[in-house]
This record gives structure tokens, sequence and C-alpha cells, in this order.
């Protein structure tokens, strides 16, 4: 059974570990560069991605804005479609819904379709709590479950592994989950799809329950989207006879044709492809179509709360297409597992801390886990403006206080009294000037002051303080006017210019 992030360290600490594993970062850096590349031809090919985009983040926040009257529809629409909507507050009630459902049928076991919601809430592992087997069917999520792993990346959920890893994980672990793997497995990726194929189509044809999420909730028909890449989401879809469809509440999307817009950004956003290879749509349920019995699950589980904060509540856009992992210099380095949660990179760093709360040393971190490089902002197909919502999040934390935060502000009170005191000011600096020699890369205090180093060097004090190299090049202030003087003003400044004028 693949393990949730509970007990993960802050990202700070995390990282320090994860940045060591060469093998690690080599695999992330091929997968990264590569998948950024075809994307940004794919995106290249459309004249019109700018007002795609600008549409997305319009539909996205017209919706927002009024969530709670489409939600409402679309539950409509799928009761009247034969299905059956639940609600679930939080992550506890969500699985003993699931859990509930999967009973009732008898069942012991299920096959799922990948789904962030369901890693969110720790699905897996509470229907494990039940005795209830839940069998990932997408590739990269095999992979995950069969190797005890975590998820690292919202697309390719093992990025972090390459092929010959991927073969070790299938010959040490695929027969005590089913089908072992083939004699002589090699690591070519016909073989390794071969084996995965194998391995599924036993569960796929004996499963009576599926498990999915959805990419999108059409609230006009109450239908159900789904967007993968290796056909293993149908099988689920439709061969079972039960199917229960575990949905954030702002997947929704009022209308078809809002839709239209999402199916063009979100391929070209994630695999880079101008068309997804399988767009599945359900609709309720109907005897001899599909499973015969629907159940839709909409999640709250911290998306209200996020929804309330004017700034934050962007990151309800995302539409879980990764383009702002796969161009994150932090991501690339630190790798998903340091980010402790399965939402990680960019879109983690802000969505996590909103939907569990800051109140975690973990969560209290993950604002801080960007360079505010704004990559993210320029490659998100909605437009989420990752950097202020990081900012805004960052606010948050200082806010709370905590022993950092604290000493931050007794350095800045220490510093603003400095800087009005220039006497003092300049002994500082040339006591400062002096201690360069045996000025040390990490703080000896405890505590705060030493986690900040721990992170992060101390940055070397330059040789020479700016004011005595500014001083050098200004050797007698009544020389400014002279017209070979370094900082002479030869030409009107706007300002002079409007004092002139009046
Ligand atoms: S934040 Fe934007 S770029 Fe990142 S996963 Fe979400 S939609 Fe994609």
């Amino acid at each position: 059974m693949s393990r949730t992030f509970i007990g993960m360290p802050a990202f700070p600490k995390a990282a320090a570990v994860s940045t060591q594993n060469r093998q690690m970062r080599a695999n992330l850096t091929h997968a990264t560069h590569t998948i950024r590349d075809k994307r940004a031809r794919a995106v290249a090919e459309l004249d019109d991605w700018a007002e795609l985009r600008l549409a997305g983040k319009q539909i996205k926040d017209r919706t927002l804005a009024r969530l709670d009257e489409y939600l409402v529809q679309a539950e409509a629409a799928v009761t009247a479609a034969g299905g059956t909507v639940h609600w679930a507050a939080d992550a506890a009630e969500a699985n003993r819904i699931v859990a509930d459902l999967v009973k009732a049928t008898g069942e012991r076991e299920v096959v799922k379709v990948k789904s962030m919601a369901t890693q969110e809430i720790g699905l897996n592992e509470a229907l494990a709590a039940e005795g209830i087997t839940a069998y990932e069917t997408d590739l990269a999520e095999l992979i995950v479950q069969l190797g005890d792993d975590l998820p690292s990346h919202i697309l390719v959920p093992a990025i972090h592994r390459n092929r010959g890893e991927i073969r070790e994980i299938f010959r040490d672990n695929m027969a005590s989950w089913g089908r072992p793997a083939p004699e002589g497995l090699t690591d070519t990726p016909a073989d390794l799809a071969e084996a995965a194929r194998l391995h599924l189509r036993e569960k796929f044809l004996r499963a009576k329950v599926a498990v999915s999420g959805a990419n999108f909730l059409v609230a006009e028909t109450g239908t159900l989207v789904v967007l993968e890449s290796e056909g293993n989401g149908r099988m689920c879809l439709t061969l079972p006879e039960t199917l229960i469809s575990v949905v954030g509440i702002e997947k929704v999307v009022p209308t078809w044709q809002d839709l239209e817009v999402f199916l063009q950004l979100l391929p070209r956003s994630s695999t880079a492809e101008r068309m997804n290879p399988y767009t599945s749509t359900w609709t309720g349920a109907a005897d001899g179509d599909g499973p015969s019995d629907f159940h839709l699950v909409l999640l709250d589980n911290g998306r209200t709360d996020t929804l309330a904060d004017q700034v934050g509540r962007q990151a309800l856009r995302c539409i879980r297409c990764s383009a702002c992992l796969n161009v994150c210099p932090v991501y690339e380095r630190a790798g998903g597992h340091a980010y402790g949660s399965p939402y990680p990179g960019p879109i983690g760093a802000i969505l996590t801390p909103q939907l569990r709360g800051l109140q975690s040393e973990v969560d209290a971190s993950l604002p801080y886990a960007s360079s505010l490089c704004g990559a993210c902002y320029e490659v998100c197909p909605v437009a989420i403006d990752i950097p202020e919502v990081l900012v805004h999040l960052r606010e948050k934390v200082a806010e709370q206080g905590g022993a950092g935060h604290r000493l931050e502000r007794a350095a800045m009170k220490s510093a603003s009294w400095l800087l009005d005191h220039p006497a003092a000011y300049s002994t500082a600096l040339k006591a400062s000037r002096l201690a360069r020699g045996v000025q040390p890369r990490r703080l000896p205090l405890p505590g705060a002051a030493k986690a900040w180093t721990d992170s992060r060097d101390l940055p070397p004090l330059p040789e020479q303080s700016f004011r005595s190299w500014w001083k050098e090049r200004t050797p007698d202030q009544s020389d400014r006017n002279k017209p070979n003087a370094p900082n002479a003003r030869t030409e009107p400044t706007d300002r002079d210019q409007q004092d002139g004028a009046n």
C-alpha cells in the first residue's frame, strides 16, 4: 500500500536531504526539461493561446464567484440522470462515504482511475483500514504503489524513477499484488508497458467497483469528464458495476461551451498534446451502458475557506496540468516528496497550505519553497499568479508569529535604530569589515538564527561598504556640478522641467 505524507519534515529539512539524491535530480531534470520544451512548442502552434488562457481564467473566476449555484445545478442534473450525490466536508467524511458505498456492494477491492482528490484525502489508506484493497491502474500510480513509494508529480507521480528502477520494482513486487512480471523483463518502454498491461488486465476484468476523480464537472448536464493518455481510466469507467467519483467542488464548469476552452488548454499544458488521447464523459447511470450505479462525492476539504480568501482563491482555478512544476527551478532540484503533500511544486506551495491551513511546520514552510522567479505564472494556462499568492501566504505565516518571525522583527527593529543613527551605523560597518576574516557561513547560534543559515549560506560581507565606495567616487560634494564629476548632472531631469514649467 503506498504511503501518505504524514510525518514529513518541513520543506527546508526535506529539501536538504532530497537535493543530495543525484539520481533523483538527474531523473527529474531530464523529464522536466523534455516536457517543458515540448509544451512550449505545442503552445506556440496556437495564435490565440493568450486569448484562450484569458478565457480559461475568466470562466473559472466567474464560476467560483457563483460556485454554490453551479454545484446545486450539477447536483440536480446528476440526480435526474440516475446518480446519487454525496457532500463531504472533509477528508474523513469523504473516506467514510466511499468505504460505506464499497462495503454495501459486498466487494473487498476496487480499481482506481488516477485521481489527485483521492490522494489528497488518503483514500487508499482509509479503505485499507476497512479491509478494502484499492488497485491503482494509471501506469505511474502503479509504479508508486508497487514501490511502496510516494507520488512526486501531479501528472507523472513516478517521475523521479528511471526505467531501470521501474524494472526492478515490477520484477520484485508485482507478484505480491497479482500477476507477476514476465520472466526476463527488460527496461525497454514496450516491455514495461506490456508487463503493466498484463498485470492490470486481470484487475479490470475482475473488479465490480471503480473509484475515480474527474477533471471537470459540467453543471448544465451533470456530466463528469476525465482526460487521460493510457486508456486505463476508460476501462475503470466502463467495466465495473459501481462507479464512485470523488470530485473537488472547484472542478465544476457551467456549460459544455466552457469545457471547450479547457479541452484545448489542458492537453497542451500538461502532456504537450494537441488533444487528449482519451476523453471520457459520463452522466449519471444507465442500465446496459457502463456502471449501473453511480455516486458522486463532492469534496470540500478546505476549498470553501480558500474561496473566502480574495487573493488565495485563484489557486482554485488550477486544472492540474503540472506545467508550473516542469518549469520550477526549486521543484527540479528538491523533487516532489520534499513538499510533504500530493500537490508538489509551485501549485502545491500555494494550494496545500490553503487546504490544510498554516498551523503545521510543513504547511507554514511551503510558501517559502520558491525563488519567486515567476516562471510558474508565465506557463499557467489559467493565469494563476502563484508568486502573488506565495507572498500573500508568507504574510499570513509572519502574522501568526513563531520564533523565526520574532527574531526577524527584533532584527528589523535593531536595523531601523542603526539606520537612524549614522555614527553608530558607520561604526557597525567598520566593525563588520574587521570581522570579515572570521565570518562563518553558518550562524553558530541556537534556534531560529541557526535554522536560517541551515537552509541558506550567510552572504559574505563585502570588502568595501557602499558608502565608502560612493565616497571614493564623489570626493567633494561641492564639485557635483562640475562637468567631469562622476555624478555631475548634465541633463535637466523631468522634475527640473516641471519646476521650470511652474
Ligand atoms: S497552477 Fe496552473 S500551471 Fe500549475 S498545475 Fe495548476 S493550472 Fe497547471
